[in-house]
């Protein structure tokens, strides 16, 4: 018997009904029999063995030679079952501080939607993580375990004025360490979110303003008389920090891996935090690194980021090349025709930057390895979509009936 690589054998692919038996016996008794092959490497006899193998996947499949016993089996290790699972971090974690902490580097893709001949675009996709489903949990996870661990939290509350997502990322840590919050949320933010905090359990506080940083002041001061304790996300160098210490050097690494690095890094203002990181780490490490910022265009609001003259800690601190401002009609536009082209249904935010890309592209004032941050994920703003496909497609009918 020897052992062959079972994507060079090909064979007639069954129903699950004709060999599920079969399957339960070769994992049953932890070994397969080997199938006959003819000199093109197509299975001859026992198929069932074969469909069963293709099923579960290991690297080799056993075949028949001169020298095989009738009742020759090979066990599943030796046929090297895991071998996909192997080259991978297993992703298991004791709790969700570890969860939020370790499983990284968050994922990076080329968009072949935005690619061309001499420009190569990497997505860097945050919604990869679990709280906030966007890059606000590694403010949250940083910002809060650094005040538990220098004993800032002196009491079990927190309040925090968030547009949404440092507040989901921080009302899901601290769930886990058993401290209460509550969320104060533009007048801005879809209503819909709301209901997101509420299920975490978090008391959330609508302010009749359209911006968050408009609400620091008077969430600092219901903190002091409350005796509650402010994170303050727009403030807190944390925020800059982890950015530089994880997301900066996880795109170096990544795109390292692939023998690369950035020429240009395009990202979108909130707070400042990872667009400031970001260039700080590339211009100082690599020096020729392009950096464009994306603001939402006067008049326009853009979930998640605003213009930079709302006052921003950290990107008066760093070297940016240019501020692009996007529309939200623009950023959705953009959401679409990377939606349809490489599938992926990216927030509001990455549609503004991806917006400002192909721009930069088409004017071809950018080439190389162009990095793209993606802050979070499409499905969180499904009540700003419907206006958006309303306004933006008004003869393509949201559903049609049959
Ligand atoms: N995009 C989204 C969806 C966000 O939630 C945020 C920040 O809250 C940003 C972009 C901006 O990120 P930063 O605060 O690092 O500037």
């Amino acid at each position: 018997m020897k052992k062959v690589l079972l994507s060079s054998v090909r064979g007639e692919l069954l129903p699950l009904e004709k060999y599920i038996h079969v399957l339960g016996d070769v994992i049953r008794e932890w070994s397969a029999p080997p199938v006959h092959v003819n000199e093109d490497n197509t299975v001859m006899d026992n198929l069932e063995t074969y469909n069963a193998l293709w099923a579960l996947g290991p690297r080799f499949i056993p075949v028949k030679d001169a020298q095989s016993g009738p009742l020759e089996r090979i066990s599943l290790n030796e046929l090297d079952l895991y071998y996909e699972l192997e080259a991978w971090n297993p992703r298991v974690y004791d709790n969700v501080v570890e969860l939020v902490s370790r499983d990284i580097p968050t994922p990076m893709v080329k968009l072949k939607s935005l690619s061309t001949g001499n420009v190569v675009v990497w997505a860097k996709l945050e919604w990869y993580h679990p709280f906030s489903l966007s890059i606000k949990d590694r403010v949250a996870w940083y910002m809060l375990t650094s005040a538990i661990e220098r004993g800032f939290i002196k009491s079990n509350v927190l309040y925090e004025p968030t547009s949404t997502n440092t507040g989901l990322g921080l009302v899901g840590l601290a769930n886990y360490y058993n401290l209460k919050t509550r969320v104060y949320l533009p007048s801005t933010t879809q209503k819909c979110i709301d209901y997101l905090f509420v299920a975490m359990g978090a008391e959330v506080v609508r302010k009749n303003t359209p911006i968050t940083t408009a609400m620091i002041d008077s969430v600092i001061l219901d903190a002091a008389r409350n005796g509650a304790v402010v994170l303050n996300q727009f403030e807190n160098d944390l925020n800059f920090i982890v950015h530089l210490k994880y997301t900066t050097k996880e795109v170096d690494y990544q795109l390292a891996s692939r023998g690369r690095r950035p020429k240009v890094v395009i990202g979108g203002l909130g707070t400042s935090g990872h667009l400031s990181a970001l260039s700080f780490y590339f211009k100082n490490k690599y020096g020729d690194v392009r950096v464009y910022g994306v603001q939402p265009r006067p008049g326009s609001l853009i979930p998640g980021i605003r213009r930079v003259e709302t006052g921003m800690k950290w990107v008066r601190l760093v070297e940016v090349d240019k501020i692009i401002d996007v529309s939200l009609e623009d950023a959705f536009e953009a959401v679409l025709y990377v939606a349809r082209r490489d599938g992926i249904l990216v927030g509001l935010s990455a549609g503004a930057v991806l917006y400002a890309t192909k721009t930069l592209i088409e004017n071809n004032e950018i080439e190389g390895d162009v990095v793209v941050v993606v802050p979070d994920h499409g499905t969180k703003y499904v009540e700003l979509m419907e206006h958006l496909l309303e306004k933006m497609c008004p003869d393509v009918p949201v559903t049609s009936i049959a």
